[in-house]
């Protein structure tokens, strides 16, 4: 028996049940297909293309090591993947394929297509459940139906999550070596190569194992009180490495079991990840950009350019604000207290539409990923399962100095308020002779927050 894996957000070969079961199976492959056009029409930017450029490279280092020969296609678009997968099985005579299910909507229509056509030529397919920790659908209310609301979607996730869902895959013996020559890593896509970002976000399992490690034994313990506090390195910093698979969800759930407020909470936040996985796979309409709650498709969004451009440009005169906009250009990851404030600022007090908040994070974040991106922007524009209520607005003044009370923050990504302590790093518009060239609030707070409720609550009409 010859078998393909086909890898996709799944770049590792460790609690990997995909390349696993082919392995048991018999002669494994390992294939993996470029499209570019499609994840740009995705809004996959750069960053996240090179960031894949160096997971590829070394997930063929270890793919090596196990003497996996591993075959590299490009299709284009997600439409040209049956055929040149269908091309390749019978070039290597493989009789199955392997994956671990995707859950956006045109990842699973790519992957029903690709299993018709190759159950139409004959060859088995068999899709795994390698990027969650529970497959979506296994927890639901009593009458069956998806959760929309995280805390009783948690109870329920937990008590699901038996022994046996946690156990990892047994660690992988090398096969005996095939005839077939592996493909080098291509050296660009679309036009990007692999160094953007490089000595911030190294690719690879063994530097998310390195970093899930450290975490575990120097920081776990004081996560649940420093998670919110962008100035420090309390989180794990492991969102790349899971987006893409270097590492699996359930290997650092495993790592953090035990007793400890922090390990609990970190537990908590790596099931807010599978809760939007799972709203992904079963409310495709949130794949289609709409709303989760269809009502708010008809929120009264502004057209603002400029208000826009500043947002993104980090100049929108609120320090807390403009520092994770920097941060985010900067290093390609935005702190996620920070990711709320700037979510919320730009949904409420700007008035603009979540999906252009959504485009711009997609295009420059490293662990962009549609799932928990979709989720944390309708959380903050209130249009969401478990919604912020949209009465509930952030303050950027008071959350700057709950979050960053001595604005180590601030300091590090705007560094034109360096000099200044206390209030005036908050409200700087107060003391604007001490920050030459910051510019003054683009809205003001009392009046954005006014014009947003005013804004929904014509929705609620
Ligand atoms: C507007 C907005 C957009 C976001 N976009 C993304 C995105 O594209 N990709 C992404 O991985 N996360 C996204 N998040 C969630 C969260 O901000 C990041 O996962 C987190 O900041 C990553 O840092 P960390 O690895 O240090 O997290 P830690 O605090 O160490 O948490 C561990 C892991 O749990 C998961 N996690 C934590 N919080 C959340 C959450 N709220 N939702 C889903 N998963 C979570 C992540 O996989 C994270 O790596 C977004 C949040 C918001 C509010």
């Amino acid at each position: 028996m010859r078998s393909l894996v086909w890898f996709r957000s799944d770049l590792r070969v460790a609690d990997n049940p995909a390349l696993s079961a082919a392995m048991r199976d018999g002669e494994t492959v390992a294939v993996f297909v470029t499209c570019a056009a499609q994840w740009r029409a995705h809004g996959v930017g750069d960053n996240r293309l090179a960031f894949l450029l160096r997971s590829l490279a070394s997930l063929c280092d270890e793919l090596m090591r196990l003497r996996v020969p591993i075959k590299f296609l490009d299709a284009s678009r997600f439409a040209d993947v049956p055929d040149v997968l269908h091309r390749l099985c019978v070039d290597l005579g493989a009789d199955a394929v392997h994956f671990n299910a995707e859950y956006p909507i045109d990842e699973q229509r790519r992957d029903d297509a690709v299993r018709a056509t190759l159950l139409a030529g004959g060859i088995h397919v068999r899709r795994h459940e390698g990027g969650v920790m529970l497959p979506p659908g296994s927890a639901t209310t009593a009458a069956g139906k998806p959760y929309t609301v995280y805390t009783p979607f948690k109870r329920r996730f937990l008590e699901r999550l038996s022994p046996a869902a946690l156990e990892l895959e047994p660690d992988l013996e090398p096969q005996r070596a095939l005839e077939v020559a592996s493909d080098p890593v291509p050296a660009r896509i679309d036009g990007v190569d692999s160094s953007g970002l490089a000595a911030q976000w190294p690719g690879g399992e063994r530097e998310a194992s390195r970093r899930l490690e450290t975490f575990v034994a120097e920081r776990i313990a004081r996560y649940a009180e420093m998670r919110d506090r962008p100035g420090s390195d309390g989180t794990s910093m492991l969102s790349p490495y899971l987006s893409i698979g270097a590492i699996s969800a359930r290997r650092c759930y495993v790592a953090a079991l035990g007793r400890g407020s922090g390990r609990e909470q970190f537990r908590s936040e790596l099931v807010w990840r599978e809760f939007y996985q799972h709203v992904t796979a079963v409310f495709p309409h949130i794949s289609r950009g709409h709303a989760f709650r269809r009502e708010y498709d008809d929120v009264g969004w502004r057209d603002d350019r400029h208000a826009l451009a500043a947002w993104k440009e980090g100049r929108t005169g609120y320090p807390l604000v403009d520092a994770g906009m920097r941060q985010l250009m900067a290093i390609g990851w935005m702190h996620n207290r920070v990711r709320m404030v700037t979510a919320m600022f730009l949904t409420k007090h700007l008035l603009i539409d979540w999906r252009e908040g959504e485009r711009h994070f997609m295009n420059v974040l490293v662990d962009g990923d549609f799932a928990a991106n979709n989720g944390g922007w309708q959380w903050s524009a209130s249009t969401g399962t478990d919604a912020a209520p949209y009465f509930r607005i952030f303050n950027p003044v008071t959350q700057a100095a709950k979050c960053d009370p001595d604005g180590a923050y601030v300091k590090r990504w705007v560094p034109e308020l360096a000099s200044l302590t206390g209030r005036a790093l908050f409200e700087p518009w107060r003391t604007p002779l001490l920050a030459p060239g910051y510019p003054p609030p683009i809205v003001d707070h009392a009046y954005g927050r006014k014009r947003a409720l005013a804004t929904f609550a014509e929705v609620k009409r």
